[in-house]
């Protein structure tokens, strides 16, 4: 049976460690959350964000623009909070709506206030291993595994899924911590037998239950990043799933990430983290 890899339970802690900080030091961090649309999703993440902000003490300022704001507006206003020193980091949820150039929105946003990391400059540094914003989901992985002590240094890491949020950073990082990395993708061939060689096997394809045990090495770690929604009514209850079919590849594991309850709780605990060190960055 594998070991459960909590990331309930890690994000609170660094919730608790972020919100321990700024009470200790003074910290006054403000996170500007920008959502541009109504898609029901992005609501529910934005509005997440502002109660973790709430609760760790950092301040939020929103801004929610109709679905048919121009994209000269929103590249306007990230100026405006740009140049904004009250503001420290700069969120804009994605995807933005059709219309405006989700780019030119990253790449507007400062490089000292991309608290998503999500820009080329936060990506270049990552990659050269200079100081800058990592993105939040990649960072929540490693995060995970080394609060459970999985030992990346040395170890045969299989990355499945190349997307510049998740996948290639997530590569990134593996390899800043010593290990051996590959990435697979769709056009990658003979993928169980790659994804076999993984001591530590992350997924981020975006496809319900695609990873079964045939993918799996006996006592690999396995970190599921998919979520797709499900009908509960059809799915015994079940209203979430991740990209790797749990109840199958969990006997075969070393230790595992449930969905919900592993990666999608860290992203936002990251991103508190990656506020304040935007605020330290500044000052
Ligand atoms: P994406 O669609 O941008 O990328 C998917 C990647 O998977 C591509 O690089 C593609 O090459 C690869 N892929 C697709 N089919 C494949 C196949 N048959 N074999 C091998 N590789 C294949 O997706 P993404 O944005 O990286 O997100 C992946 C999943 O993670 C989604 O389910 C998404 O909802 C989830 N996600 C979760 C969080 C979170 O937990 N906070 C954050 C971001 C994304």
């Amino acid at each position: 049976m594998a070991k459960l890899i909590d990331g309930k339970a890690i994000s609170q802690a660094i919730r608790d460690e972020v919100r321990d900080e700024i009470a200790a030091s003074g910290i006054k961090a403000t996170l500007a959350v920008v959502l541009v649309g109504d898609d029901p999703a992005s609501a529910v993440y934005v509005r997440n964000k502002k109660l973790a902000c709430e609760y760790c003490g950092i301040r939020s300022v929103s801004y929610e623009l109709p679905a048919d704001t121009t994209e000269e507006k929103l590249l306007s206003l990230i100026d405006e909070l740009n140049n904004d020193p009250e503001i420290n980091g700069i969120l804009v949820q994605l995807p933005v709506p059709d219309g405006i150039d989700e780019d030119k929105v990253i790449e507007t946003i400062s490089p000292m206030k991309d608290v998503d990391g999500f820009s080329r400059a936060s990506v270049g540094a990552l990659s050269i291993g200079a100081e800058g914003f990592v993105s939040c989901t990649p960072a929540g992985i490693i995060e995970l595994l080394k609060r459970s002590d999985i030992e990346i240094d040395g170890k045969n890491c299989v990355v499945i899924g190349r997307s510049n949020i998740v996948g290639k950073p997530a590569a990134m990082l593996l390899l800043r911590e010593n290990g051996t990395v590959t990435i697979a993708h769709s056009h990658t061939k003979d993928l169980a037998e790659v994804a076999k060689k993984a001591d530590i096997l992350v997924v981020a394809i975006g496809k319900p239950e695609f990873i079964t045990a045939d993918y799996v090495k006996e006592g690999a770690a396995v970190i599921d990043v998919g979520i797709h929604r499900l009908d509960p009514e059809k799915n015994g209850g079940k209203k979430l799933c991740g990209d790797v079919k749990f109840d199958e590849v969990e006997p075969v594991a070393g230790a595992i990430t449930p969905v919900p309850g592993g990666v999608g709780p860290m992203t936002i605990a990251m991103l508190m983290k990656n506020t304040v060190a935007a605020y330290k960055m500044q000052h």
